[in-house]
């Protein structure tokens, strides 16, 4: 007899292992089924009461699992004897009734809010943010800020046609990329006194556009990318562009940030939020993510699981203008912003760039202090210019 017969007649003849159920949750196999739902229904229903806000319902549903003794010839069965987990059994009397047809009830938990509906998962949200969007909105409310303006919503020409209209948007959005409202709304202004269609740009050479479209940033390869979209929407949308973001980002220089601000200006549908550096920089320095984001594509993300919607268009505006004139990318004006009670940045503008005053790189404090000449005579030196590089050769050196 090998040793697994050996200990298979122990466990089938032992009065402690015939008390033993074992279940397979997803095979066919279940021997001496003992313990089973009842107990883990009145379980559940246990755990589930202990919470106050959520009552729970238990729903049963069928489930066909074999009563059978499992064959013990097979490998398979003799790792499911081995690895299942063990339940214990409850007494006899209690046992739920296998029907015929070796079926059995399974249970399932289902939970629900005292209204009867079924209970919704709290979203996270910023603690202020309403507070903090109203504060904004006040801030605001002048609309004087460059994007108010000079805007993509405000460089097109509003006698074209449609298409023209929305071709004029994404060429300004396109030029907008690194570049500040009021040069781009010169270019623009330019572009459209030369003929802004995609059949005129597609005509007109590259030094010609360079020239039109200077100093944008990154004008040359702007040039590239405007070529190369006008070929596009020529060819294959009749000089109109395309009503998906799928379509506005498969054009050469689109992102995600402008194929959102296209569909919300151009086609008046709001797909996502449209983040630029003003968005990202803000929604971070306010605490508006769950976890500080490292781009704008990861913060449109954060921002579209909590914000609502219907906030989706308004809030690139918002933070936009409110980026230009009070939440500067650098020095932001903490002292004169309604926020700045909540906001966990406030008044500390752009930290990491500051030199900690024991770093070797710090300039040394003790170059600018008054040097005494004579006994009663102080006079101050002023300090030489120094590097912070000849700083740290100084201090290795003591
Ligand atoms: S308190 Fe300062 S950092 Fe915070 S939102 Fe206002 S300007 Fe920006």
């Amino acid at each position: 007899m090998s040793m697994w017969n050996a200990v298979l007649c122990f466990t089938m003849t032992s009065p402690y292992f015939q008390n033993m159920a074992f279940i397979k949750r997803k095979g066919v196999s279940l021997t001496r089924c003992t313990a089973p739902a009842s107990l883990l229904s009145r379980r559940m229903a246990a755990d589930a009461s202990s919470s106050s806000s959520v009552a729970v319902k238990v729903e049963e549903e069928e489930a066909t699992i074999s009563q059978q003794t499992p064959s013990l010839s097979t490998t398979d069965n003799r790792q499911d004897l081995l690895q299942l987990p063990i339940i214990q059994p409850k007494p006899e009397a209690e046992d739920p009734p296998l029907s015929s047809h070796r079926r059995r009830q399974k249970q399932i938990k289902v939970e629900y809010d005292k209204c009867g509906s079924p209970a919704k998962m709290e979203l996270w949200h910023p603690p202020d943010w309403k507070e903090q969007l109203e504060h904004i909105r006040e801030m605001r409310s002048s609309r004087d800020a460059p994007v108010d303006n000079m805007g993509a919503e405000k460089c097109y020409d509003t006698e074209a046609p449609a298409k023209v209209r929305r071709f004029q948007i994404l060429v300004s959005l396109m030029l907008s990329s690194q570049t500040k409202d009021q040069i781009t709304a010169a270019a623009m202004q330019k572009l459209r006194a030369h003929g802004c269609t995609a059949e005129k740009l597609l005509s007109t050479d590259d030094d010609t556009l360079g020239k039109l479209i200077y100093p944008v940033g990154f004008w040359r390869n702007k040039v590239k990318f405007l070529k190369m979209t006008a070929a596009k929407l020529a060819n294959d949308y009749g000089g109109d562009i395309p009503d998906s973001v799928e379509g506005l980002i498969r054009l050469p220089g689109v992102g995600p940030k402008m194929a959102h601000l296209a569909m919300d200006i151009a086609w008046d549908q709001v797909s996502g939020i449209g983040v630029d550096t003003h968005v990202y920089r803000i929604s971070n320095r306010l605490g508006w993510l769950k976890k500080p984001t490292k781009n704008p594509e990861a913060t449109r993300k954060a921002l579209q699981e909590w914000l609502p919607r219907d906030l989706w268009s308004e809030i690139n505006w918002l933070l936009v203008g409110f980026g230009q004139q009070v939440c500067l990318p650098t020095n932001p004006l903490c002292s004169s912003c309604l926020n700045q009670h909540s906001c966990p940045s406030a008044h500390q503008s752009s930290p990491s760039k500051r030199l900690k005053v024991r770093s070797p790189l710090a300039p040394d404090p003790a170059s600018s202090l008054p040097t005494k000449t004579e006994p009663g005579q102080e006079i101050v030196v002023k300090a030489e210019p120094t590097s912070p590089r000849r700083n740290l050769k100084r201090k290795m050196k003591q």
